[in-house]
Order: structure tokens, then sequence, then C-alpha cells
């Protein structure tokens, strides 16, 4: 890549990364998570990005050490479409061989063979001990391997040092060290999901974050047992809550749930308790394998795809003193940690737990497990009158400005822990015009009024200080915008714009996204201003070839900001195969520099051009890349044109179908079945390889337009937002609408 045109965090990546000769093996191993196979799908892609042969191993540790067909080497097709995927696509197993040093020795042999000495790790605490294991033994087990005639001397030189990376992957985020591991957002979904039901038993680690997201009465957690007489203070807790016509009750028993003499606490023993001493209909919910249902979040795919990235480039740049690092979550940042450290303090917690020094277990669990567990303390149990300090403060609540969710957790986390400090908590109704008037009533600290405080009608929010304002906060991004502004929208006159004689070309390549189009008209208005003359290439790499390519003027890129998808035409074929008419079509045309907009397929179709300089110096010429992917799953940048309106897109369809299910009460036409359609569609959004608005999207309509009128007849409302979603494709949407009007009241 030229070193001019090149960004500077891209070309410092590329020259600190080669994986050029260096092999990357990849393992899920333990129990299955959510959003595993974003992490493989990161770990195959960023390093067949750097140059690196990446290999799955199937079915965890006990396909390294069957080898054979259990170490196939992965390519960039290999892991398309599956970030959205549940569970792991290259299995996952438990295997005692591994346990044994001659199970490491057979998997030693597997590996040397196709000189693998990378290896990345993804799962629980148990599958890193053992990574880290087989990682001080590797020297050891060549040398054995030599030994038997396994190997030659030769290749325990060349091979001796094995890297390990491991990424935790386990829904139970019950490693020390990251903050969240992969899996546990996606469980979360699911408990919450279910904790409309009743009662239930949660996975361990999760029981205390589902608690504090779910509002939930009471929680038994194995690391913070309940005071001696929990039993009593529970029921009283109950029966004041039935008192104030409170009908239900959460209570999340987590895995492991111990009372402070160590003896289990299950979910069982507290339906009897309640049943017998208060006489309430309770049930039980047992979670279970329902925490690893589903797709993975958005969050654990982005979680994982972040990591995968990092844990190559730790394998590149590991020495031989390198430890076995584990990549963890700090802060929303990607880190590495020590391997074995995080895994010794994940086992004391158990050891502490076992030897009822539960003080120290919440310590050992880390900072936003100690903190999570003091706030839902703070907020869900009040001390009585007589020990709440008195403070004589009036602290008074506000909410200014759009309402936005959230922002009553916000106002009921202030009043309780307002009161709980002794202060009188004041309630400021309609902001600041409420203010002004005198709208500000007392939250009293009574028992009722301080619980009444949680089902509290919302603070109205007004607008007056509305979004505007926020702008002298930010002088920078403001003088930012508004000079871009000005590039974009203000033509200088044609004698005022310098002459460069520079031919710059702006190609589409890989699957539409949102916001395509303002990045080339962006481009092409500023490369005008600086005196380029701007050339558009049509459909991609192909158009390329063919030479479809015409001068584009300021006046063309008019209106494109707003439209979706690509306007030039975008495909996903890379230019490999036509490299010698594509360098023709440079000379032709006497492109100087060259602008690629797009997703996964512009970084390789740039490596493809870069990689054949030596042969075509028509490709020695600036080259840059914008990355635009729904899929926001590119390296080296936080956020992708295209995902954040494929976030919003599907926010949007969820947040309408509440309006309507909302409308129910008021209006009689409502009470039918809703399906959201985009729903269903959206489930590939994040993660999709597969363009928008293609034949698959079709035929998912279809079949999903066919179940529900079967299942629930015409009546059935289909809430659809697909030209949002198939941007400039409006036949195909056209086709969709037809479809869905076919069977059903449309509403868009
Ligand atoms: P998790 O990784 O989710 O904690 P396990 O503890 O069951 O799950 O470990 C998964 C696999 O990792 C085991 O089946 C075994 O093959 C390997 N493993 C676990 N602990 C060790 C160890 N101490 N030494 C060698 N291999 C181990």
């Amino acid at each position: 890549m030229d070193d001019k045109a090149s960004s500077a965090p891209l070309r410092k990546l590329l020259e600190n990364l080669s994986g050029a000769g260096k092999a990357i093996g990849v393992l899920t191993s333990g129990g299955d998570a959510q959003g595993m196979n974003a992490a493989v799908r990161a770990v195959v892609r960023m390093g067949i990005y750097v140059g690196a042969k990446v290999y799955f191993i199937y079915e965890g540790y006990q396909g390294m050490v069957d080898g054979g067909t259990n170490i196939v080497e992965a390519d960039w097709e290999s892991v398309s479409s599956i970030l959205q995927v549940g569970g792991t696509i290259i299995g996952s197993a438990r295997c005692k061989a591994f346990r044994t040093r001659e199970g490491r020795l057979k998997a030693a042999c597997n590996l040397v063979q196709l000189g693998i000495t990378n290896l990345c790790v993804i799962g629980g605490d148990g599958s890193l001990t053992g990574a880290n294991i087989f990682r001080s033994e590797w020297n050891g087990l060549l040398e054995e391997l030599a030994q038997n005639g396994k190997i030659d001397k030769e290749a325990v030189h060349k091979y001796a040092y094995l890297n390990v990376v491991g990424m935790v992957g386990s829904i139970d985020n019950d490693f020390c060290g990251t903050d969240m591991t992969i899996g546990t957002d996606s469980a979360l979904h699911r408990i919450i999901e279910v904790v409309d039901a009743i009662m239930t038993t949660a996975q361990r680690y999760l029981a205390l974050v589902s608690a504090l997201a779910c509002g939930a009465d009471w929680v038994f957690l194995p690391e913070s047992p309940p005071e001696e007489g929990w039993e009593d203070s529970m029921c009283v807790k109950l029966s004041e809550n039935r008192a104030r016509k409170k009908r239900l009750n959460i209570i999340i028993v987590a895995e492991g749930a111990i009372d402070t003499q160590n003896k289990p606490i299950t979910s069982e023993k507290i339906k009897e308790l309640v049943v017998t001493q208060l006489g309430y209909d309770t049930r039980v919910t047992i979670l279970g394998h329902v925490q690893r249902g589903g797709t993975p979040s958005a969050f654990d795919r982005i979680l994982a795809s972040r990591m995968g990235v990092e844990a190559v480039i730790a394998l590149l740049e590991a020495t031989p003193e390198t430890p076995a690092c584990v990549v963890s979550l700090s802060g929303n940042h990607a880190v590495r940690l020590p391997l074995m450290e995080c895994v010794q303090m994940t086992q004391d917690v158990q050891k502490a737990m076992d030897e009822r020094r539960f003080k120290d277990a919440v310590q050992l669990r880390g900072r936003s497990f100690e903190g999570n567990l003091n706030t839902y303390k703070r907020l869900a149990i009040k001390l009585p009158d007589d020990q709440i300090p008195k403070s004589n403060c009036n602290v008074a609540v506000i909410n200014v400005g759009a309402p936005a969710a959230g922002m009553n957790a916000a106002v009921r986390s202030a009043v309780r822990v307002g009161i709980a400090d002794g202060h009188k908590m004041l309630a400021i109704y309609d902001g600041f015009d409420g203010f002004a008037k005198g709208q500000v009533n007392a939250w009293k600290s009574t028992l009722d009024e301080y619980h009444q405080a949680k089902d509290e009608p919302p603070l109205v929010t007004s607008s007056i200080l509305n979004s505007d304002s926020t702008i002298s906060f930010s002088p920078r991004s403001f003088e930012g915008n508004l000079n871009t502004y000005k590039r974009l929208a203000i033509k200088l006159p044609d004698d005022q714009i310098p002459k460069s004689n520079c031919n710059v070309a702006v190609i589409n390549v890989g699957a539409p996204a949102a916001g395509m189009n303002a990045a080339v008209r962006s481009a092409v208005r500023v490369g005008i201003a600086d005196g380029h003359k701007m050339l558009a290439i049509y459909d991609g790499f192909d158009g390329f070839a063919k030479g479809q390519i015409k001068e584009i003027g300021w006046g063309d890129v008019g209106g494109w900001t707003g439209q979706g998808g690509s306007i030039l035409g975008t495909k996903r074929t890379l230019p490999g195969k036509n490299l010698e008419e594509i360098a023709a079509q440079m000379r032709a045309h006497n492109i100087n520099a060259l602008l690629i907009i797009g997703g996964f397929e512009a970084y390789l179709g740039l490596l493809e051009l870069s990689a054949a300089r030596e042969r075509h110096e028509e490709f020695c010429v600036p080259m840059v890349m914008v990355p635009a992917t729904v899929s926001n799953n590119v390296p080296g940048s936080d956020f992708s044109i295209g995902a954040d309106t494929a976030l919003n897109t599907i926010t949007d369809a969820y947040s309408s179908a509440l309006m309507l299910a909302n409308a129910r009460e008021s209006h009689d036409e409502f009470c039918v079945p809703i399906c959201v359609l985009p729903a269903t569609v959206s489930n590939n959004i994040p993660g999709t390889d597969t363009s928008l608005g293609s034949d698959t999207g079709l035929n998912t309509i279809v079949e999903v337009c066919d179940c529900w009128s079967q299942a629930y007849g015409p009546q059935a409302i289909m809430l659809t937002l697909l030209t949002k979603f198939h941007g400039n494709k409006f036949k195909e949407s056209h086709d969709c609408l037809q479809v869905a009007r076919r069977y059903m009241y449309f509403i868009q």
C-alpha cells in the first residue's frame, strides 16, 4: 500500500503486523456461548488479512488430539454468515485426553505437522488453564516427539515456541479480569425476557445483573449469602409488597446459592417457604439452557469481533518471553492480561466461598460485581427509619430535555440513594417550566412513598433545553461540522478552484450500506473543491474492468446524502481475476488516485491491487478505503458507515410494534396479532454477509407472510420498514409490499 495514501493507523497496523509464514489454530472449548462464532470469524478474517494461515480446530481439544480432518484450513468464505448463528460452528467439547500429557503429546504432534505455533482458545477458565499447561510443556513435548521419531530435530528448533491467547467465551461471566465475557449479554437478554415469569433459577453470575435490570424483590447469590433469619425478613418484605397491591414478586436464585453456613438455597426450598408461610401462589421457572438459546446479541457480536482482532494482533506480536494472555474487556476497551493470573483469581473466588470468606469473594469478583451488588442493595433494601442518618439536606431531581429511556430508572436510583442517606428528596415536575411554577413535591421517606418511587409516573420533561444547546459544549465538533457542511454544500466559483491535474476515481465495493452515497458525495465534492477531476466507477470491480467509468460533477451528487444503498452500484466481486483489465482502465482514464468505499471486500480488493503493484505500475498510486458495512465488522474502525442506520432501523421496528401494542386498549382494531417483519429480516442485519434486498430477503418475507397468515388469518397486522432496509432497491421493496398487501393490512 502506498505510504502517502494510507491512513496512519492502517499503515501502522500493516507495517507492524505480518502474519506471513505463520499459522494460527482457533478452537472453542468447554460450554458453548453466544458470540463464539463472531470471535472465530474475527480471528479467521484478521489472520487472513495479515497474511497468516488460519486453521479451524473442530470439537475443542478433542479435535486437536485426534487431528486428521479435525484440523482444517479456513478461508474467508468459510466464516461468512456465521455472526448471527448461536453456539459455535466449529464445535466445542470436553476432552479427558487433553488433561493427560499423553493426549497433549498427540495434540502437539498434530499441530507441528501443520506448522501451527499460534493458538487461539475461546472457552472458560478450564480451557484456558489447559492451554497454558500445553504452552509451558510445548518444548518438552516436541523433544519427546523427536525422540520417538514422530518429527525431525529441525522441527523442534523451527517450532520451538507456542504462543497462546485466550478469549473468555462463557455465559457465566465468572472470569476475573474482564468486565464482560463473550456470551454474557445474550444470556442476559434471554433471562430478562423470561423473568416476566415468576421465580427463576438463573446462571450464577448473571443473577445479580438480571436482578438489577429487572428490579427483582430478592436475589440469592453464592458470594453474598443472606443474613441469618433471612426466611422471616423475606416473607415480611413480600407481604409488605402484597399489602401495597403489588401482585407480582420476583425472586432470583443463582445457581449454587448458599446460606452463611454453606447450605444450599434452592428455588424449591424458597417456594415451599413462601407457600407454607404466606400461602401465595408460587411458580418456579428454571432457565437452564434457555440462557444459551437464540442468536447472539449485538453487543456480543461486537465484543467478540473486537476481541478476535485483538487476539490475532496479540499472537503476532508475541515473543518467546510473552506469557500466555487473555483478551479482556476493561472499561470498553479490549486489553490483554496475563492468562494465569486471571485464572488463579477466578479459582480463588470459589476457594473464598468454600471457606466462607464472603467479603473476600465479592472483592475478588472485581470492581464491577462489587459495584453492582452495592447498587442492588441500596436500591432494593431499605434500612429501618431509625437507622437512616438525618442530613437536613433537601435534594431536588428534575428531568430536562427530550424524554429518554432509562430516565425513570435514574430518578429511582437517585431518590432511593438520597433517602437512604437521610436526605429529603424533592421531585420537580415538567422541567424548568414546572420548576418556575412551583410544581415540586417531596418524596417522603415513609415506607410506602419509598416503594412507590419505583412506580412513580415519569417526571414529564419539557424541551426548554433542546438539543441545540449542547453545541456550545462541543466547539470542536461544531466547528468541524460547520466546515464540512460548507465544503460540501457551497461550490466555489470555477476561477477560485485550484487546478491539480489529478484524476481521482471513486468506487463502491461489497454489500450496500446506508451512508455509502453520502461518503461518495463528500469525496466527489471535496475532490472537486481541491481541483481534481473526479471519476465515478459503476458496479464495483466488475464495472471497473469493463470500463464503466465516467466523470462525475458537483451537481451529479446533489441529494445523495439521504439515499440508501449504493447509487454507483456495488458488487462483492474482488479485482483478482480482472487485474489486467482494471490496470488497462487505470491507464486509459489516467487514474492517479483511487478511493474504495465498502466492507471487507473493499479491504481485500485494496490488498489485491496493492499486491499487484510489482506487475502493474498503474496501481502505484495512492489508494484509500473507507469502511462502509452494516456488519460493522471491519478491523480498525469502531463504527463503520451503515452500522448505526441498521441498528436504528431495528430499534424503530420494535418501537412501532410497542406503540401498536399499547394502542390496543383504546382501539379494538389493534387487538390482533402483530408481526414485526424486520425483526426477522433484521436477525441478519448486524451480521449478514448477504446483501440486503437480495432474493434471500424476498423469500424470507414470503415465507413469513405465509406462516403468519396461516396461523392468524388475514387480520394480522404486519409492520414493515422494508424501504428503509432496501435503500435504493425500490423495485424489490415494491415487490415485497405487494406480497405483504396480499395477506394483511400494511402500516408504513
Ligand atoms: P471451561 O473451559 O468452560 O471452564 P472445562 O473446565 O470443562 O470448561 O474445560 C474444558 C476442557 O479444557 C476440558 O474438557 C479439558 O479438555 C481442558 N482442560 C480443563 N482443565 C484442564 C487442565 N487443568 N489441564 C488440561 N486440560 C484442561
